[in-house]
């Protein structure tokens, strides 16, 4: 899908990925409340991605929506809307990543855990090095984590080509859900663009998902 930034973005990642700091930390000054760059990205949250840094964005270029996962939610999809139509963002970048802690739990059992199943608290315990205590508490929201479809596989563990592929699956389920969205236009004079990527987050640098493709399957 063509776009107008993205691919100084690469670039401009390539360099991060080399040691260079793209993204200058200082304060700019006052700025207009829409983004310079007219750019929304969205990633995961952990504390291994700084998202400014890794695609030399500056302060007031872009608007930066994270999550556990950087999974297009409905809070997602809400941030995009606002972004896209009240101020003036026409390109969306998605950002998941290696390593991912999504990869490594399943819905159903983190739910489990919280409400007190013993086998869910071992096994969470055993996957995150941290005494799992459950609140022994149901509760209707949230009503979903999103986690990453597939088998789990142990916390942080190094990419290989299965975790690659179900990151893969989630960042082509987001795109078609921003896609295919009634109030994100992705033809005629206001379309947005959308891409998305898996940051290496051992080795700094950005890949590319092609879309469409596979969007998985239960393993
Ligand atoms: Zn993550």
């Amino acid at each position: 899908m063509a776009n107008l930034m993205t691919d100084k973005y690469l670039d401009n990642n390539k360099q991060y990925a080399g040691g260079q700091a793209p993204h200058k930390p200082v304060y700019p000054g006052k700025q207009p409340i829409n983004p310079a760059k007219h750019v929304a990205v969205l990633a995961c949250m952990d504390a291994r991605i700084d998202v400014e840094d890794l695609l030399g964005l500056q302060t007031g270029d872009a608007h930066i929506i994270r999550n556990a996962g950087g999974v297009v939610t409905d809070d997602a999809i809400r941030c995009l809307i606002i972004s896209h139509h009240l101020l003036n963002t026409n390109e969306i970048i998605l950002i998941h990543h290696t390593r991912c802690g999504m990869l490594a739990f399943t819905d159903d059992l983190l739910k489990a855990g919280l409400e007190g199943d013993p086998a869910a608290e071992t096994l969470l315990g055993q996957a995150t090095g941290r005494a799992f205590t459950s609140c022994g508490k149901c509760a209707s929201t949230p009503s979903a984590f999103h986690a990453f479809r597939g088998a789990i596989e142990p916390l942080d563990a190094p990419r290989d080509e299965k975790n690659m592929e179900r990151l893969a699956w989630d960042v082509r389920r987001g795109m078609s859900s921003i896609l295919n969205h009634p109030w994100l236009p992705t033809s005629g004079p206001d379309a947005v663009t959308v891409r998305g990527f898996i940051y290496d987050v051992d080795t700094g640098k950005l890949e590319e998902v092609r879309y469409p493709g596979p969007m998985g399957s239960f393993g």
